[in-house]
């Protein structure tokens, strides 16, 4: 009796862990309502509270066993420098937060989101009218990309698959700033830029609305996207769109000649305004466009390094 206990729970936890690295809609909203909550105070560059976002996907990035490579462990430090509002502490410190999977592959993908948002409306670019000492939460952005790239690394570090390719995964510091954290990453690279196959950026994942679908974005930038978008499809709605540069991290990859794609549910009213909260994320949808995220890059495999080309 007690054996048949054991081989039960034997054949259990087998079970569970065969599906257990597939990312769900409660860890994608675990890690949002963890950083976009008010103690959180909108992640503002420079601040107490950016730091502890930087640390929280580091936490994350050590649990799974992702390689450090950052300039100091996980971390690659620079200075951001606020240039839209005229402030007193216009130089902050702050940081990337970058993790390796190591599969012993000659080329490597690049999967980012940045961590930081507006804090409490000292650092422009706020939709709201008095912004000054709002918390500017940053729910859908970006506590969604973030979640989503930390799914994915859990993912992909714990599938007990070595895929074809190496991954980076990048928590990116001062995005509102003016895509900081990423220009500093292909400036700085802590891997040659030659050995990147391409980049998947996510900004504002957590918003997802059917009338519009899923935007995906950089299907101008190699050849080969449409073979690699071909057939693949899923529980949410999407559109792919040519562009590979404007409006976050993936177009500091795409100027460097990088393939990129990029995953958007769009604006909204509570965009860049104190109102951006988790209770407004749909977190299933999300987990669904990861899942179409994990197809096509699982589908590049099939495809040696992806040529670029340039959208003109
Ligand atoms: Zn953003």
């Amino acid at each position: 009796m007690k054996l048949a206990y054991l081989l039960a729970a034997i054949l259990w936890s087998v079970t569970v862990s065969a599906q257990d690295y597939t990312p769900t809609a409660a860890n994608i909203s675990h890690h949002i309502e963890f950083l976009a909550s008010d103690a959180m105070k909108g992640r503002g560059t420079g601040s107490k509270q950016n730091e502890k976002a930087a640390k929280y996907v580091a936490k994350q990035f050590k649990k799974y066993h992702l390689t450090p490579l950052g300039t100091k462990g996980y971390q690659q430090p620079f200075t951001a420098k606020v240039r839209r509002v005229v402030v007193k502490d216009s130089l902050r410190p702050t940081k990337n937060i970058i993790g390796f999977l190591d599969n012993g592959a000659a080329h490597t993908i690049v999967i980012g989101a940045h961590f930081d948002h507006l804090g409490e409306g000292r650092q422009g670019s706020s939709k709201e009218e008095n912004p000054e000492g709002k918390i500017h939460n940053g729910a859908d952005d970006n506590a969604s990309g973030v979640a989503g790239m930390l799914e994915l690394a859990r993912y992909f570090s714990s599938n007990d698959v070595k895929e074809p390719y190496n991954f980076l995964f990048i928590g990116f510091g001062a995005e509102e700033l003016g895509l900081l954290g990423s220009r500093h990453f292909v400036a700085n690279p802590t891997l040659p830029l030659a050995n990147i196959n391409f980049m998947t950026n996510m900004d504002m994942i957590g918003r997802y609305n059917p009338t519009r679908g899923v935007g995906i974005g950089g299907y101008g930038t190699s050849p080969s996207w449409p073979q690699i978008f071909e057939g693949v499809s899923g529980g949410v709605r999407f559109f792919t769109d040519k562009a590979g540069s404007g409006g976050s991290d993936h177009g500091s990859f795409y100027a460097k000649q990088i393939p990129v794609l990029f995953f958007h549910t769009g604006g909204h009213d509570d965009y860049h305004k104190p109102t951006d909260d988790s209770d407004k994320i749909d977190a299933k949808a999300a987990e669904e466009i990861l899942k179409i995220q994990i197809q096509l890059i699982e589908k590049s495999f099939d495809i040696p390094k992806l040529e670029f080309s340039e959208v003109k």
